[in-house]
């Protein structure tokens, strides 16, 4: 690699986040060297995010910082780990100072907020696309998984649902929404904080990134159980509840990508705990169903017909 690019590595990369004990060797040669602490097991999670696929041209590079970093943070969170360590593999078209400034400011904040250190990547030429690794720790037997819902488990979800999906419709000019809404958008904040309190709690758990009926189903799949949802409990922000007034699109808060709250599954008997566990935590959780035996998502309250099934996004369909 050329020194300059070296040089730009050494500016922009070096030292985000907290230097970790659990850290050997960080940035600056062949592999990063990492010392888990006795006990844990190691989580590891990729996503990449390509322009116009992932994210509009001309999002700010800032937004995207964050957000690339939040991505893989929300997996983690998902499983019930520790965000400590992360990757960042770049290709760009050219370099542009300003935009690593402002990628590498958007990256560094949230990477101090979550003790998460950058530890290595890659930088080439080519279109822009940007990939994060992120690495966590959980003690042996801790981990949540998406395979253990069991039928009269209640189904629970983070935050509110759509605000991302009206985000982006605003955007694309489909939609009037605030800057709060396109805000949920670029910068997700992922719920770790959540996914660690339900660590020997929750007995399934997913991140909902390509929508809330896709990723619900993923863990009655896995779990081969279905479940009743009450339209009528989801968590809606007033905005989307009034889009929803305006548009009929029942859609959104179901099927929408790039929530990142999680979608989790609590046994009855564990739901006091549950309670006084959140109660410490800022973030709204709410109840809004139950596993049931019989396979498939249904939902109750839920005035409108659906014209076509509930997937999520996928790129290959
Ligand atoms: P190599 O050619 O041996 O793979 P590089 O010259 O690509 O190594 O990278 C030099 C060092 O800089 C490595 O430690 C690598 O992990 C790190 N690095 C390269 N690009 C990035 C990046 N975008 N973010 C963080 N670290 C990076
Ligand atoms: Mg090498």
């Amino acid at each position: 690699m050329p020194v300059a690019e070296f040089g730009l590595i050494e500016r922009y990369f070096r030292g985000i986040g907290p230097a970790l004990d659990s850290t050997v060797s960080g940035i600056g040669d062949d592999c990063a060297v990492l010392q888990p602490p006795r006990g844990q097991q190691l989580l590891v999670t990729t996503d990449t995010l390509v322009e116009e696929t992932h994210f509009l041209s001309g999002t700010d590079p800032e937004s995207l910082g964050h957000k690339v970093l939040a991505v893989s943070l929300s997996d983690l969170a998902a499983m019930g780990a520790t965000p400590r360590w992360a990757m960042l593999a770049l290709s760009l078209p050219t370099v542009s100072e300003s935009w690593l400034e402002a990628f590498s400011a958007g990256f560094s904040l949230l990477a101090s907020r979550y003790e998460v250190q950058l530890v290595g990547g890659d930088t080439t030429r080519g279109p822009l696309s940007i990939t994060v690794q992120g690495i966590g720790t959980s003690p042996a037997g801790q981990v949540l998984y998406r395979s253990n819902a069991k039928p009269d488990d209640g189904v629970y979800v983070t935050g509110f649902l759509g605000d991302a999906g009206l985000g982006l419709k605003g955007c694309l000019g489909k939609a009037e929404c605030s800057f709060t809404m396109r805000q949920r958008l670029e910068r997700p904040e992922p719920r770790v904080d959540v996914g660690k309190t339900l660590c020997g709690l929750a007995s399934a758990c997913i991140d909902i990134s390509d929508g809330f009926a896709a990723d619900l189903g993923h863990v009655l799949e896995s779990s081969q159980v279905g479940a009743t949802v009450d339209w009528n409990l989801l968590p809606l922000s007033t905005e989307v509840r009034d889009y929803l007034l305006r548009s009929g699109d029942v859609r959104l808060p179901l099927c929408a990508g790039d929530d990142y709250e999680l979608c989790f599954t609590v046994p009855r008997e564990r739901e006091n705990d549950l309670k006084s566990r959140l109660r410490s935590l800022p973030c709204p959780v709410t109840r809004v169903g139950t596993i049931e035996r019989l396979p498939g998502l249904r939902f109750a309250n839920l005035e409108s017909s659906l014209d076509r099934p509930l997937g999520g996004y996928e790129h290959f369909s």
